[in-house]
């Protein structure tokens, strides 16, 4: 009778495991086609994976959105409200809630890096005009006129009225390097909203991915190999819910007489930034954030950049110095799998 029991209980514990394992490939088979999608918007290629049945929907308002963020902060678009700044200075100009905040973050790590990150760079990015057909080693007194306009310091923020002035004529914003995080972060508020647990977002170097792969694995994000074009990974990491962010100086620039001339300028010197780094990569749960710190540390190099890291909780950085050593903060150690025997491991 007691075998009987036995064999009764291990024969009903075998269905109940069959019907739960049925019921939850039916469930991860229902939602397990992904949809994808590529798109240019705010200047760079933009791809999402999503799964779920609304996907479609899920990935036209976030295309939606990023439109509507480039509208108003792409300094290309004349009717941008950071055209509008740029082309009145001396007068307050209203602003919307999403561009005020851009400009708030950065002025606010301006501040944390003594004016590396820049916000106000614009007349530089200008002058070089990197990514564009006019790109050019402008003349060192161009570059010294430029450098005088470019004070974060001059840009007047007014909380209460959303007002944004720049003191001096010929003064000008570039969010270049912060609105993409910014973005990346809407995106995942629609995803979240729409009760979508799996998804991915590149916004040209802007990773972000929503919970785990649909069988229940992270995901795998490449981090680019910096002396390639897009395409070439080095290494990977393993993660759920985090944003990966890189800047690095492969991924705007022209050669002239054998020198990389990148699109990351150094406010001090004027020229493409030149701290030991060919990239840095940020990784964390806020892609604002991370956007932000990823250009800081890029400009600020190994040493100091790692020191403005301690600073700020919960964020981890991959950084490849220009011998193809690699750092790693110590959480992530053991995280990442470099895929290429020219990178080196170092120690912090
Ligand atoms: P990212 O790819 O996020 O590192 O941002 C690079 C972009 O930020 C450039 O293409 C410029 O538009 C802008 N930028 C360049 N130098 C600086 C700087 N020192 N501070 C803030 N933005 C910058
Ligand atoms: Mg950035």
């Amino acid at each position: 009778m007691k075998v009987a029991k036995k064999i009764y209980i291990a024969v009903l514990l075998i269905v109940v495991v069959m019907i739960t394992f049925t019921a939850c490939q039916n469930k991860r088979e229902n939602g397990t086609q992904p949809k994808d999608a590529t798109t240019f918007l705010m200047g760079t290629v933009v791809q999402m994976r999503v799964y779920g049945s609304n996907a479609q929907e899920i990935i036209d308002n976030s295309f939606a959105r990023l439109r509507e963020i480039e509208n108003e902060m792409s300094t290309n678009i004349v009717s941008s409200e950071i055209s509008r700044i740029n082309t009145h200075p001396g007068e307050d100009i209203k602003v919307n809630a999403d561009t005020y905040r851009v400009i708030k973050k950065a002025v606010e790590y301006a501040n944390l890096t003594n004016g590396k990150f820049n916000p106000a760079i614009g007349p530089l990015v200008k002058l070089w005009g990197i990514g564009t057909e006019n790109a050019r080693v402008p003349a060192e007194d161009e570059i010294k006129e430029a450098l005088k306009l470019v004070n974060y310091q001059w840009i007047d923020l007014d909380d209460e009225q959303m007002t944004v002035m720049l003191e001096k004529q010929g003064m000008s914003l570039d969010l270049g390097a912060i609105a993409k995080g910014y973005a990346a972060d809407e995106v995942r508020r629609i995803v979240k909203d729409s009760r979508v647990v799996s998804a991915y977002v590149n916004l040209g170097g802007n990773v972000l991915v929503i919970g785990e792969k649909p069988d229940g694995t992270p995901w795998k994000v490449g981090i680019q190999d910096p002396r390639h074009n897009r395409g070439n990974v080095m290494a990977s990491i393993d993660v759920r819910d985090k944003t990966l962010v890189t800047s690095g100086n492969y991924e705007r620039y022209f050669e002239m007489d054998g020198v990389i001339y990148h699109h990351i300028l150094d406010p001090d010197t004027g020229y493409p930034a030149d701290s030991g780094l060919l990239s840095c990569t940020i990784i964390t749960t806020d892609s604002f954030d991370a956007d932000a710190l990823s250009t800081s540390i890029f400009i600020l190099g190994p040493a100091k950049g790692l020191e403005l890291l301690e600073e700020i909780d919960g964020v981890e950085a991959m950084l490849i110095t220009k011998d193809l050593g690699i750092i790693l903060s110590s959480g992530i150690e053991g995280e990442v799998d470099i895929l290429n025997d020219d990178f080196q491991l170092n120690g912090m």
